[in-house]
């Protein structure tokens, strides 16, 4: 008994004897959209979170940056590792989360408490009447191209965007603008005109697009570009016009930076830099209002913290996008696939549910190919994201499908490619390709994004040889390595090159020769809604009876009759920025 007493008394003082605890760092990790996020977490001595500091992290700029900011900062305040994600960045918001529960956990760190889940409480501010030229609805890539062209033409303007962070479904586009300066030196040398992206367009979407409007996209198209350059956007040069998928011609015009991220930098660089817009993030449009002569003249909106925003315009600009998210409603108008449950996936972000649709019907607009609605075979097979796309453009990759066979022309139309696909074992098909797009694989691919860091995160495979790839991608590697050598006779330097191989392909780059290659397995994805509310080529609104709502315009995906049944890859970029500049000017100027 003295004994233990003594191991006691000894223990006690030896736990008196030590200093207060004193705050602990520690560092964990956790799987964002693009790799890890690496995160530091400091507790006070009472077990309290003091910081929380995002370390690295490989998500893209723009799209992750609410989260970023958001989820640490509410961890901190709410003193909880169990707080809510931020919509459209959930990726990052659950890596985040994920890299703060190791840190503790791994250091073992009782985290039972610190996991009560939480929410911030917010104050209902008071409901709030504004005053303005134009307001535009969206702040996606029409949006802000129409919210600074407005302003630019004298309007003081209001964007309200229902999510926390600019971008919508543009941001997570691959950045392609098909463009072509008519009689330039450079068009010549590739063959191509406005009037054969005219006719491209036009066919590829079976004459269903009303020749005005391609014609204006297409006219505008290249303009559009130099617009961007002098708000301060860089542009890669010609060297790198590519054919991108879907877009059949070599006409897609690169930015500089990171996929279509430099959009919205550019963008929200000029809207900072002017007291005449003013960008309400987490604000959303509920009803356009029209007074007793039938004009729009404003919008009602849910703003940040459930309170009523009234906006009183002159005109407003619908720039909401499509409704690829809304299960309901594409399964309700699709008139091509039959198919379009939940279960098919979506590049789209989470605001693609067609708000803009449901207001615009209660003004009776027209609406025009709502059917029309495109998919892409290249999701990703767990997310349907567009990003983790290995590929650079048509000529220098196959797909394959789970027997390591080609199955169709990969430089095809989108519907036809996605239709290829649905008939192959799973609708599962790989992207293939050599060291010529990426030579060591530190190289990007469209989305910002190198070749090894996509095989690091398990979502792309490389080997030094076909077999070893074949065994890595779970095919047939005496299939694999005939298709490739049957495909590698079309190519440049090969023995049948200037046909059309089996499939009808007849665009074709290098052959898949050396090594290392590559393959990234892709599925089929809901991607664009191209039927929309019927607009002319000043972006005015027509209603049921073939008249325009006075005051109203539409600008982006909310808009139907340009793509027709099909929409060329690269044109939807392109659409953004022409139409929206049209429809802000329309939209300043009319007043
Ligand atoms: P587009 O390519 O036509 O510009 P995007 O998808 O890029 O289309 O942008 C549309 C934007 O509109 C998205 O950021 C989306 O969150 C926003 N949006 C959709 N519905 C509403 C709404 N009811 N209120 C405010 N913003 C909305």
């Amino acid at each position: 008994m003295k004994k233990i007493l003594s191991v006691f008394l000894a223990l006690a003082m030896l736990l008196c004897a030590l200093p207060a605890m004193a705050e602990t760092s520690y560092t964990g990790t956790g799987k964002g959209f693009n790799g890890d996020i690496q995160v530091t977490v400091t507790l006070n001595d009472d077990g309290s979170i003091k910081s929380v500091v995002v370390d690295s992290y490989n998500d893209t700029p723009g799209i992750c940056d609410a989260a970023l900011e958001k989820v640490p900062a509410a961890m901190v305040e709410l003193n909880s590792i169990n707080v809510d994600t931020v919509g459209g960045a959930t990726f990052t918001s659950n890596g985040i989360l994920a890299a703060v529960k190791d840190a503790l956990e791994s250091n073992g760190v009782d985290t039972t408490a610190l996991m009560e889940k939480k929410e911030v409480v917010v104050e209902k501010a008071a409901d709030e009447s504004l005053e303005c030229d134009v307001v535009v609805i969206g702040a996606g890539g029409a949006g802000l191209a129409a919210a600074i062209t407005a302003e630019q033409n004298g309007a003081k303007v209001i964007v309200v965007e229902k999510m926390p962070k600019v971008g919508g479904n543009t941001i997570l586009a691959g950045g392609a603008v098909n463009a072509v300066e008519d009689r330039s030196e450079f068009a010549i040398k590739q063959n191509d005109s406005v009037y054969w992206h005219y006719t491209q367009t036009l066919s590829g979407g079976d004459y269903q697009g009303d020749p005005e409007l391609v014609m204006t996209l297409v006219e505008n198209a290249y303009d559009g570009i130099q617009w961007t350059k002098s708000l301060g956007m860089e542009w890669l040069g010609e060297d790198a016009v590519f054919t991108v998928s879907g877009g059949l011609w070599p006409r897609a015009w690169k930015p500089a930076g990171k996929a279509s991220a430099g959009f919205f930098e550019t963008y929200t660089r000029y809207i900072d830099g002017t007291d005449k817009i003013d960008l309400m993030l987490n604000t959303k449009a509920e009803e356009i209002l029209v007074n007793a002569d039938g004009e729009a003249c404003g919008i009602v909106c849910t703003g940040e913290t459930g309170n009523t925003v009234t906006i009183n315009a002159k005109s407003v600009i619908v720039a909401t996008g499509g409704f690829a998210k809304n299960v309901e409603m594409r399964m309700t108008y699709d008139s091509i696939w039959g198919i379009l449950d939940e279960k098919v996936l979506s590049t789209n972000h989470p605001g693609a549910t067609g708000d803009g649709v449901k207001m615009l019907q209660k003004l009776n607009a027209d609406f025009i190919q709502m059917g029309n609605i495109q998919l892409l075979p290249l999701g990703d097979p767990v997310t349907g994201s567009l990003s983790g796309n290995i590929e650079h453009g048509v000529d220098s990759r196959i797909f394959v499908n789970k027997s390591g066979l080609r199955y169709g022309d990969e430089g095809g139309r989108r519907d036809d490619m996605t239709n290829d696909l649905f008939a192959q074992e799973d609708a599962y098909m790989w992207i293939v390709m050599d060291s010529d797009t990426y030579p060591t694989g530190d190289e990007l691919n469209n989305f910002g994004e190198t070749a090894n860091e996509l095989v690091a995160a398990g979502r792309a495979v490389k080997a030094d040889t076909l077999e070893e790839l074949a065994a890595l991608m779970g095919v047939d590697a005496e299939n694999l390595k005939a298709t490739i050598a049957e495909y590698n006779e079309y190519c440049i330097g090969g023995a049948k090159y200037g046909q059309a191989d089996q499939f009808g392909r007849t665009l074709f780059g290098e052959p898949i020769n050396d090594g290392p290659f590559y393959a990234g397995a892709r599925v089929p994805t809901v991607h664009h809604t191209m039927g929309g509310v019927r607009i002319d080529t000043l972006c005015r609104v027509y209603n049921e009876n073939g008249e325009i709502i006075p005051g109203l315009y539409a600008a982006g995906e909310v808009t139907g009759g340009i793509h027709g049944s099909n929409r060329l890859g690269g044109n939807a970029l392109a659409d953004t920025i022409v139409f929206g500049r049209i429809a802000g000017e329309s939209a300043a100027l009319e007043k």
